[in-house]
């Protein structure tokens, strides 16, 4: 495969693929999971514990104000990167998981009442089900979900059809964890505001694929986690539109998210504070700012190009192994390839393939409905990202060819 993106330079980056396991130079291919991070993400952890670790929003000293302009300056970074309007409208958490956690509360305590509906889609990871399941239960409310065809792609018609006035949401994630297929998010969008319904984006495995512009989107919630996206574990992004933030109540009660307290009354902060109680991982928003800008540099619309490139092969390459069976079939597709090696359980393809050196993912890949609807209980995840190469392509074609092999 041809390519003018230095993909070798930017693989000095990230030390952890020098490494070999059981022999054979290490090829990650679970990036749909977590992705791997960049030296000047873990030297900005280092340097901040070391140069100016102190709590943040609190004290007047030194320390915590450079702790602090380090924290609120990511949330601009953040901003930037997905283009809100303000840093205001973005809430920091511990992931997707809780950014999504945080809607089905808040929102659904302001908006929703028993009899409403919320709607989801088939093809949803287990943290954009569940929460609203929460929801549904709690307020005795109903749980809508908009049907795929045997493609795994989205049934429009169908969607618009249960586009009815009970509902009071849309929560759809942008792009498959499991099937990479890139949903019509946009135009989704916008038949969900013709009925006045707002639309909560999963964006988890959008962010590090392409670039993501909320404001163009007009999403009214967007969510992702920074270690899907070259970032640290525990620090997630939720953005949604001021109005919202305005009037959806705490998620949550404790420091930070206070004006006033008195054992009568207490009075909020302003958001996004409202929506942060406790002290908050001031050290992992500097890293995920880290992260961001690395990948700014480089740049999403050639990070996108590059993948789109890679996975074409890579599709091109597999499907010439016999016995490779693709799961989901749609042009657009973002850096993950599901699939099965016929008559061969996937989990026996993930284990030979782990003895080879291929890191990949089996199971159900937390969205056991979707792998409901596709009548299977398990398939093997190739996921990449921007470092994975070719060469590493072949490397799983050959392993599988061998894999099929012993197994006929
Ligand atoms: N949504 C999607 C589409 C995901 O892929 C994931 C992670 N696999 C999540 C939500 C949950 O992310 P986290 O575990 O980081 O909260």
């Amino acid at each position: 495969m041809e390519s003018k993106f230095d993909v070798a330079s930017i693989r000095k980056h990230f030390p952890i693929l020098e490494q070999k396991a059981y022999g054979h130079p290490l090829v990650y291919l679970d990036n749909a999971a977590t992705t791997q991070k960049p030296r000047s993400v873990v030297k900005r952890i280092e340097e901040a514990y070391f140069s100016h670790n102190a709590n943040v929003h609190r004290a007047v000293h030194l320390l915590s104000q450079q702790a602090t302009e380090a924290h609120e300056t990511a949330r601009v970074v953040v901003q930037q990167f997905i283009n809100a309007t303000e840093p205001d409208e973005i809430v920091f958490t511990r992931g997707t998981t809780e950014s999504i956690n945080l809607v089905a509360f808040s929102f659904g305590e302001a908006f929703c009442r028993e009899g409403d509906e919320i709607l989801i889609s088939s093809m949803e990871h287990h943290s954009n089900i569940v929460p609203w399941q929460l929801l549904c239960e709690r307020k005795k409310m109903t749980l809508k979900v908009i049907p795929i065809d045997d493609n795994g792609c989205l049934l429009v018609d169908e969607y618009e059809k249960l586009l009815g006035p009970k509902v009071k949401l849309l929560a759809i994630t942008h792009v498959s964890n499991v099937l990479g297929i890139e949903n019509p998010i946009k135009q989704i969008i916008e038949k969900a505001h013709k009925q006045g319904v707002p639309v909560l984006v999963d964006g988890a495995q959008a962010v590090a694929h392409m670039p993501v512009d909320v404001r163009a989107l007009d999403a009214d919630f967007y969510t992702f986690s920074s270690h899907k996206v070259f970032g640290p574990t525990g620090v997630g992004v939720l953005y949604a539109k001021r109005p919202f933030l305005e009037q959806m109540p705490p998620y949550q009660g404790g420091g930070e998210m206070i004006d006033q307290v008195h054992f009568e009354r207490t009075t909020y902060n302003r958001i996004p504070f409202k929506f942060e109680a406790g002290t908050p991982d001031f050290i992992g928003t500097a890293a995920l700012a880290e992260a961001l800008r690395f990948i700014q540099e480089i740049g999403l619309d050639k990070i996108a190009d590059y993948e789109k490139q890679l996975v074409n092969y890579a599709l091109q390459e597999l499907s010439k192994v016999e016995g490779f069976q693709l799961l989901g079939n749609t042009p657009e597709r973002h850096a993950i390839i599901p699939f099965q090696l016929k008559g061969i359980h996937a989990y026996d393809v993930g284990l030979l393939l782990d003895k080879l050196g291929i890191a990949v993912r089996t199971g159900h890949h937390c969205a056991q409905p979707l792998m409901e609807r596709l009548s299977m209980d398990s398939c093997v995840r190739a996921s990449f990202a921007f470092y994975n190469t070719s060469i590493e392509v072949d490397r799983l074609q050959a392993a599988l060819k061998k894999i099929y092999k012993m197994f006929n």
